[in-house]
């Protein structure tokens, strides 16, 4: 790349803009407004009304910041993927019902819909690793694409008639490809592209029609290690859409450095990449791309709630500024949809940590802000110094650093990760100390959240209960809990969760070094939404956390009940993170809190103890080749936790997912007792992997799926253990549900258990 002139420089505004906004609205409106539309209780004018009003509002947000931009068509009803899908007119056959409307798509989404069909919903799974879910794409060779859907179109003119400069949001056509999954065997979805083309061209040509200049696409793929025929295929798609609105071809959340050759041959007009996850690309980039090409510089992390060190960003972009002058932009590093809306909500906050973060609307200043400093406007260059302060100044507060924390960490040895006796030893100890028959029974931890439990919570936060009246309150659902357990016969008990608003947060409320907002909510998939806590300091466990409710469980039995913690990885992986350490040393502040509980439940007589870490999968870098280094110190924050346990003490861990296979040697490594995974769903087929492996711990294979309200019968869930006997050895086998049973009622899961139970017991009379 040459270098621009002094003239275009000092003269040359950058551009800024956002790759989307967060959709939900500041009081979460549109899980509201959807909610109330599925329950009949609104009309679709209504709902699109919510929907509107939210929209406009979010431009004008961007405005107001002093974005050049507004994104658009980055808005959905339930999913962005499934948008697309619309858009293209790609629905599953099942669900294809005269001209596509909202009913079509939430029936896609939910199975079922106001009108439209009840046939199976589409699959949703994570985007990326975040905790963000789409609605997977199902392609078979007879698809065709139809541009069909008007929501796109129909949002770029209402922007563009409120007066707005538009940048329409899309994903790029190799990557919804590589989203979804083919329904039929032996076929390859990418066979697809030249279909699919056509219809994007059709979308440009419409864009083009209402006078949009730039479209974003997102081919975020590429930063992915892709087989050779995708990387390959981005060629013909780009050379087939040019000709129509300039192109803005966006990537993010990881490098694509590896795949620079491909991108600068491709007929666009400018690349986004993601700087605040991959700064160190930004030479390379800067490199390779063309003269013409415009580069936006995604800084601003839409992916955390820091504030931004704009003085730095500032610093390493000025020589960028000098050598591309009008052709660099900039912009947030992916699209805000992961981060909250707005710090100022947060009164409860104290006054420092507020000064920390930026969310949403803060990040769309950020931008401006150091645009304005690149451009040369001194107030500008002085703002983002003082902005930068507080972050600096928090790495010397004293809020922030404990120094015996960081004793202790430092203080780790491999030692602390390992058990006292290798497993087939515990194993022997064990069986004398628990004394469990054969087959034994549990659940992985939950019973249902009621609504009473909830506004008893409700009640308490907000002050019309005292602490006392809620925790009898909750010694009461314990107690039935328990009643309950013992009239279902199951054999190792759970003191039910009560007490729990979600295995993170609670975590994240009894651990200092946390702080909890009122109103950072983050969209997780359809109407749900998470509130993630941040990491702000050094992590310890000031006092005991579980234990007073286990032991209160297990005083009203005398059966066992088996102690129940969220792990290192799970809690770090659902919270934001701080930045100025690295990902391991948290998970091992985190777990050493958590070696503490761990022998505090063993001191109080509690024989089985489940450490749960369902997200120690979706933890996994984007980069294939970056995996193994990530399960290393996961699985050894995952140990630490856990090895403070005497051998005869069991210890449980429980992921509730159904891909194995790539990380199964890592699951071994875990050296948990018995492992509790999801696998009704596939059949047990799961195993598999176990079995190829010669697993060789205990395992619950989860044997009915407890996302359905269907009560699994007697036969369903016999046929599955007999499956599972199959592979793996019975002495080594437990029966359960798949995951926890928060979200169902007691009717469903009493039903749902008996039988469970009633299995488990005509095996045991079988083998
Ligand atoms: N113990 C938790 C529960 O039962 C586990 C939840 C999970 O795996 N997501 O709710
Ligand atoms: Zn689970």
């Amino acid at each position: 790349m040459t270098i621009a002139s002094n003239e275009t420089t000092t003269a040359a505004k950058t551009v800024t803009h956002i790759l989307g906004y967060p959709r939900v609205g500041s009081q979460r409106e549109l899980k509201f407004a959807q909610e109330r539309y599925w329950r009949g209780e609104s009309d679709q004018a209504q709902l699109k009304q919510v929907g509107k009003d939210l929209r406009h509002r979010h431009w004008n947000d961007q405005i107001k910041a002093g974005l050049d931009y507004v994104a658009v068509g980055d808005f959905a009803w339930y999913d962005h993927v499934l948008g697309t899908s619309m858009l293209l007119g790609h629905i599953p056959t099942r669900h294809q019902q005269g001209f596509p409307d909202l009913d079509t798509l939430f029936s896609v989404a939910r199975g079922k819909a106001p009108t439209g069909c009840t046939c199976a919903a589409a699959d949703m799974t994570k985007w990326f690793n975040t905790n963000y879910h789409y609605i997977v794409p199902e392609f078979t060779a007879e698809d065709s694409f139809n541009v069909s859907w008007q929501q796109l179109f129909e949002e770029v003119a209402e922007a563009k008639k409120a007066g707005y400069n538009v940048k329409p949001v899309l994903l790029g056509p190799v990557f919804y490809l590589w989203l979804g999954k083919e329904k039929q065997q032996g076929f390859d979805r990418l066979t697809l592209l030249p279909r699919l083309l056509t219809a994007y061209q059709q979308i440009l040509t419409k864009l083009a029609a209402l006078g949009v200049e730039w479209v974003q696409i997102d081919e975020p793929a590429l930063a992915l290690e892709l087989p050779r025929e995708w990387a390959a295929s981005f060629k013909l798609a780009y050379q087939v859409l040019h000709g129509g609105p300039k192109l803005l071809l966006t990537t993010y959340f990881d490098d694509i450095s590896h795949q620079l050759a491909v991108i600068s041959q491709l007929s666009v007009d400018g690349l986004h990449i993601d700087l605040s996850a991959a700064p160190a690309q930004l030479a390379a980039v800067t490199e390779a791309i063309p003269d013409h090409w415009v580069l936006s510089a995604g800084v601003i992390n839409g992916r955390n709630v820091w504030r931004a060190d704009l003085a730095e960003w500032l610093t390493c972009l000025q020589p960028i500024k000098q050598q591309l002058g009008a052709n660099l932009w900039l912009a947030s590093s992916c699209s805000l949809l992961h981060s909250p809306l707005d710090v100022d909500s947060e009164t409860d906050l104290d006054a420092d940590v507020r000064q920390w973060l930026a969310f949403a609307k803060q990040k769309c200043g950020e931008i401006t802000l150091l645009a304005q400093a690149l451009d040369g406007d001194q107030n500008a260059v002085a703002e983002c110094a003082a902005y930068s302060a507080s972050i600096k100044d928090r790495l010397s507060c004293e809020r922030v650093n404990n120094l015996q924390v960081q004793q202790r960490t430092a203080a780790i040895t491999p030692q602390w990760a390992e058990r006292d006796l290798p497993y087939s030893e515990r194993a022997i100890q064990q069986q004398h100390a628990l004394q469990l028959p054969l087959l034994p029974t549990t659940t992985i931890g939950s019973f249902p959240q009621t609504t009473t439990i909830r506004s008893q919570r409700s009640d308490f936060k907000a002050g019309r209960l005292t602490e006392s009246d809620y925790n009898q309150a909750l010694q009461t659902h314990i107690q039935e809990a328990i009643t309950r357990q013992h009239r279902l016969g199951l054999d190792v008990l759970v003191h039910g969760e009560a007490e729990r608003n979600d295995m993170v947060e609670y975590f994240a409320e009894q651990l200092e070094g946390f702080v909890v907002t009122q109103y950072g909510w983050v969209q997780s998939y359809g109407s749900r939404c998470v509130k993630p806590a941040i990491i702000v300091s050094d992590i310890y466990r000031a006092q005991p956390m579980t234990v007073e409710w286990i032991r209160y469980a297990q005083s009203l039995t005398t059966q066992l009940v088996k102690g129940m913690l969220t792990g290192p990885v799970t809690i770090l992986g659902w919270t934001f993170a701080r930045e100025d350490l690295s990902r391991e040393a948290i998970a091992n502040q985190i777990a050493l809190a958590l070696r503490d509980e761990v022998t505090d439940l063993q001191a109080a007589g509690i024989k089985i103890i489940q450490i749960d870490e369902p997200a120690i999968r979706e933890g996994l870098p984007l980069k294939q080749s970056q995996w193994q280094e990530y399960l290393d110190w996961a699985v050894k924050a995952f140990k630490i936790s856990a090895a403070g346990a005497a051998p005869q003490t069991q210890i449980h861990t429980h992921m509730c997912y159904s891909e194995f296979n790539q990380i199964i040697a890592s699951v071994a490594a875990l050296d948990a007792d018995v492992i509790t995974i999801e696998t009704s769903r596939s059949d047990m087929d799961l195993l598999k992997a176990f079995e190829a492996f010669a697993y060789p711990n205990e395992i619950g294979p989860g044997v009915y799926d407890i996302h359905s309200p269907n009560i699994p019968d007697v036969d369903t869930i016999t046929a599955l253990i007999d499956k599972a006997t199959t592979l793996i050895p019975i002495e080594r086998l437990w029966i359960n549900p798949d995951c926890g049973l928060k979200t169902r009622n007691w009717t469903e899961t009493e039903a749902a258990l008996t039988n469970m139970v009633t299995a488990a017991h005509i095996l045991r009379e079988k083998y």
